[in-house]
């Protein structure tokens, strides 16, 4: 049960429930471009004699998918309360 952060009272009701981007901790990882990687694995490729344009295209790929999964992870559920005893609002987010 939550509490109101108010009074602290637990009669506290819910009023909606909304999806929101957050920037996580992890956005800042986002500075790492697909390209970055790409380039990356390219010259990576170089070293492990395979053709760096497979291995451009392999860094590409994860660098896009990594990307994703840092955007699905920042998708966050705000639970919007209000408070029976003082009818104050607020907020309660929840990270899947
Ligand atoms: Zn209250």
């Amino acid at each position: 049960m939550q509490q109101c952060p108010h009074c602290h009272s637990e009669h506290v009701q819910l009023l909606k429930q909304t999806e929101q981007r957050q920037h996580s901790p992890l956005s800042r990882l986002s500075t790492f471009s697909p390209m970055t990687l790409a380039t990356v694995a390219m010259q990576m490729s170089k070293r492990m004699h395979i053709h760096p344009l497979f291995g451009g295209c392999i860094g590409l790929v994860v660098g896009g998918m990594f990307l994703l999964y840092v955007e699905y992870q920042s998708e966050i559920t705000v639970l919007h309360y209000q408070c029976e005893q003082c009818q104050q609002h607020f907020e309660i987010r929840q990270v899947d």
